[in-house]
């Protein structure tokens, strides 16, 4: 028997970047001091703050859901409230919504379900068809959903009161990024990348990732070890995303030097810092000309989507 590193029991994990086996008692404490480091390092969290978590019923945000209603309680008259978006992803979506509402319920979370079809006229599935006979052809689901899940969050957010929202990236979601934004030669990415969360402008709401320093693996096992359900079946258009080949490319490297993904974040933390410290000078923020949204362009990603799908009636949608 593998003993703890810390204890006498019997280890259950053992980290491929630290070599320290841990018992069940221990990872759970280790993982729940990771997240505390993090929102602390990274300023996330303040006493008063009312946070709403994006809870889409996956491993990822189930477990911060369980971990940030633990440690919010360390901040005097903080609010934690769940929103959840439904794309309107058929036949996937059904599962994932019943999963969050009995985490909310269990956990005393008040809990608040937006839809792409309240905010943006249609649903993904109906969005995608619209596309391609309009257009005959269309990129990745992901890269319309990526962008409209970001501005629905936001603005389920906004409805909600809160002033700062928490999503459940990880560590492998931001190292991919990072990478991706590198492969792209997208440099002035990094730039628009907070870690710390800034008040930008009053329609957007500051993201926190508390999770952004743990490894994907360890949320698994913490869902595992601490009987959390969450949605195993992956959605119906992952497959187009770019991300899975980055991610095997990342899985290879990582063989030989397993704490890889750390260090690729803290590059694009650091780059991001030092991109910022320029850009607060040489280039203030825009409003995006159809909807007002903060935007680096003079017409922001979504109505960009939007407009190539022909919903010519979203701003009302948007705005009200
Ligand atoms: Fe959206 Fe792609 Fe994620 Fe599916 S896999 S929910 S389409 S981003
Ligand atoms: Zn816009």
């Amino acid at each position: 028997m593998v003993k703890c590193y810390y204890c006498n029991r019997e280890a259950v994990y053992s980290r491929p970047y630290e070599k320290k086996p841990l018992c069940l008692a221990h990872f759970n404490k280790s993982f729940i001091n990771r997240v505390k480091r993090t929102i602390s390092k990274f300023k996330m969290l303040q006493p008063h703050d009312k946070v709403a978590i994006g809870l889409s019923g996956g491993k990822d945000s189930v477990v911060l859901l369980h971990v940030l209603s633990k440690l919010m309680r360390n901040f005097p008259r903080s609010k934690l409230i769940a929103v959840t978006i439904d794309e309107g992803i058929r036949g996937y979506r059904e599962e994932s919504l019943e999963i969050a509402i009995r985490h909310a319920e269990e956990l005393g979370v008040e809990h608040n379900i937006f839809s792409f079809e309240e905010f943006f006229g249609q649903g993904l599935d109906d969005l995608l068809v619209t596309l391609e006979n309009k257009q005959g052809d269309r990129k990745g689901a992901c890269a319309y959903c990526g962008i409209l899940r970001r501005r629905a969050l936001n603005e389920a957010a906004l409805r909600v009161g809160a002033n700062k929202l928490a999503t459940a990236h990880n560590l492998d979601d931001e190292a991919q990024t990072v990478l991706m934004n590198m492969l792209r030669g997208d440099l002035g990415r990094f730039g628009r990348n907070d870690y710390e969360p800034v008040f930008k402008h009053e329609k957007f709401v500051p993201r926190i990732k508390p999770f952004m320093l743990t490894p994907e693996p360890e949320i698994v096992l913490y869902a595992v070890f601490n009987g959390l359900q969450y949605q195993e079946m992956p959605c119906p258009h992952a497959v187009e995303a770019d991300r899975g080949v980055i991610r095997d490319m990342l899985q290879m490297y990582l063989e030989r030097n397993p704490g890889a993904l750390f260090n690729l974040v803290r590059m694009g933390a650091e780059l991001s810092e030092l991109l910022k410290q320029q850009e607060r000078k040489e280039r203030p923020l825009k409003e995006c000309k159809i909807c007002g949204n903060p935007t680096a362009g003079e017409i922001c990603k979504v109505c960009a989507v939007l407009y190539e799908a022909g919903e010519l009636d979203f701003k009302t949608k948007i705005d009200t």
